[in-house]
């Protein structure tokens, strides 16, 4: 372990140029593992802890399509003809190609001959986050092989390949050893799309590397959150809960809805250590139950759920009848329901997987468990694009009863506050808002409804009233005709039909 003195004076010298005075963190001897960020005072919830600024940005370049964006500024362009034309492989806009920025990329690439410069290659542009740790100072550089690296066999495949792409790559060992660790350093610590750090739903399509983050651990219900700033891609890191001084602060490193097994194993092959926060020793965790099954004993209501073991195939225990299972039995009904309701998941119709889920699925499966949440959150996702083949009503429906669902696992698990929390209880309380108003709408209907019924009730009245005046009259005029001449010209009119229409 680097000794958290050095990393953090290293730390220090990146931040300056936030000029916190006062922080409210420091680096200290963690629990967890190794060293970590404790807080120094103690923090409200919603509070900023700090902010970093990235050593290392670019494009990750995944994906062809993405091939068309600003190497410096990574705004996406037009097309993929803004390649540079002084040679360095590297697609740069009009703007950005006038900036020092890109002068150090282009007279480094330009050295190393790219074999194709006019076209984007996914690896040149790639490897350009990787490659910039070569024109960073010694302090930075420093702060880099401070962060823990996961140097297993594969970190060194990168280099090996974009070495390929160039005619004189360099050959010198230093330089060599520099990038693969930065490869390794940005696997284990920075933001990838492969790497999968992000817990949060948000969009970060760079490769990035956040050098005070990376020092944060890992905890499976999260005391912070971060979000990024558009211009700068400056990261805020907050306070999801009250933070007492002297507590480490934590982010996760795997998804939010996952069960202890599968973190367990993620966190073991990618981040090579096993979590023991109290979400990880609890087989219900936290009564969220998202590894949850039903008992095989058909006569059994209990949930079934994992043994605490750090085995990858551990024994399920049911918590009513107490019954063992081993873990390829509960597999198979993990597997079966996964299939069917991904089935759903996949076929065109929003409104077949909807009211599957809402009527079927809870008869196979628990709703607390993952497939069914992840089901849920995909179908909250679909919704935001559009309705597809459901009714209003429905959408409507779904979402408050979707975003409720997930709010309340978020209850259950203590996770505090998240952008995936915000965007939730922000769609509760709309749509809540919308069937307040529904509801209102329809008293209103209601309201005047019976207004015109009262009218209509006393119309009748009147009529009744005119009516009897009528035929009172009518009797009077027949008594005096009997009297004088019978002429049918006065004879009274019939009483009005009038009374009918209303009706
Ligand atoms: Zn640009
Ligand atoms: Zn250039
Ligand atoms: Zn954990
Ligand atoms: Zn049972």
């Amino acid at each position: 372990m680097i000794c958290p003195k050095r990393t953090s004076e290293l730390l220090d010298l990146h931040l300056a140029p936030f000029k916190d005075k006062d922080p409210a963190w420091e680096i200290g001897v963690s629990k967890i593992a190794g060293r970590g960020v404790v807080a120094t005072r103690s923090l409200k919830r919603g509070e900023i802890i700090f902010r970093d600024s990235p050593l290392l940005i670019g494009l990750a370049a995944h994906e062809e399509d993405s091939l068309n964006a600003c190497s410096v500024c990574l705004k996406m362009l037009p097309d993929t003809r803004f390649m540079c034309r002084q040679g360095c492989g590297l697609p740069v806009c009009s703007l950005c190609a006038k900036k020092k920025q890109h002068k150090s990329d282009c007279d480094l690439l330009k050295s190393w001959g790219p074999n194709e410069p006019d076209v984007a290659n996914s690896v040149i542009i790639r490897l350009l986050c990787v490659a910039r740790a070569l024109n960073l100072s010694k302090e930075q550089r420093d702060l880099i092989y401070c962060l823990q690296a996961n140097l297993d066999n594969n970190h060194r495949t990168e280099v090996r390949n974009a070495a390929k792409c160039f005619k004189n790559f360099p050959t010198d060992k230093k330089i060599i050893e520099i990038m693969n660790r930065t490869v390794a350093v940005l696997r284990t610590n920075g933001f990838d799309k492969t790497t999968d750090r992000t817990n949060d739903n948000q969009e970060f399509n760079y490769r990035a590397l956040y050098p005070l983050f990376g020092v944060v651990n890992h905890d499976c219900i999260p005391n912070a959150y971060y979000t990024f700033e558009d211009k700068t891609n400056n990261m805020i890191v907050r306070a999801a809960v009250d933070i007492p001084e002297g507590f480490e602060v934590t982010t996760t490193y795997t998804k939010l809805f996952t069960g202890n097994i599968a973190r367990h194993l993620f966190l073991k092959m990618k981040k090579s250590f096993t979590c023991k926060c109290s979400r990880c020793s609890d087989p219900t965790e936290k009564g969220a139950f998202i590894s949850g099954l039903y008992c095989r004993d058909t006569n059994c209501t209990g949930l079934v759920v994992p043994e605490i073991s750090g085995l990858p195939h551990p024994n399920w225990n049911c918590l009513e009848c107490k019954q063992k299972s081993t873990h390829a039995q509960m597999m198979k009904s993990q597997d079966f329901a996964s299939g069917a309701i991904n089935a759903k998941a996949n076929s065109n119709s929003l409104r077949t997987l909807v009211q599957y889920l809402n009527e079927k699925s809870d008869s196979f499966i628990p709703s607390s468990n993952y497939v069914v949440i992840d089901a849920k959150m995909s179908v909250l996702q679909r919704l935001q694009q559009g309705r597809e083949d459901c009714s209003e009503e429905l959408a409507h429906n779904t979402r408050l009863r979707y975003s409720r669902d997930i709010t309340q696992l978020m209850d259950k698990l203590g996770l505090g506050d998240s952008l995936l929390r915000t965007h939730m209880e922000e769609m509760l309380r709309r749509e809540e808002e919308r069937r307040a108003k529904r509801l209102a709408e329809e008293a209103e209907k209601q309201r005047k409804l019976a207004e015109l019924q009262a009218k209509a009730a006393e119309a009748d009245k009147l009529l009744e009233v005119l009516e009897k005046e009528q035929a009172e009259q009518a009797e009077q005029d027949a008594k005096s005709g009997a009297v004088g001449t019978a002429d049918p010209g006065t004879a009274p009119a019939p009483p009005p039909a009038a009374t009918v229409e209303l009706a």
